[in-house]
């Protein structure tokens, strides 16, 4: 399965496992035992902290959005490095 996904977590797309794990993991519905893909330890145990919930998660991001717009109006030298590529100067 990790070379359907060429290596990388089905979320975020990184080619290591995350800390201290070796090996991705294998991320089953919880409701249909179903597999999903193979995911880092960081996207599994977010996804399992969000009790697999769209709504949860959906809202997570509306929230990062949210926060990122404040702070590139209140002082755009606080903004996370991620946001700024992409931006000429
Ligand atoms: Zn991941």
């Amino acid at each position: 399965m990790l070379k359907l996904q060429e290596g990388v977590c089905k979320i975020c797309g990184t080619n290591t496992p995350g800390s201290r794990h070796r090996f991705f993991v294998v991320d089953h519905c919880h409701d249909s035992k179903q597999i999903r893909g193979l995911l880092c330890h960081h996207c599994n145990t977010m996804l399992g902290h969000a009790r697999d919930s769209i709504t949860t998660l959906s809202g997570a991001i509306l929230y990062l959005e949210e926060s990122r717009k404040e702070w590139s109006v209140s002082d755009s030298s606080s903004q996370p490095s991620c946001c700024a590529s992409g931006l000429d100067s």
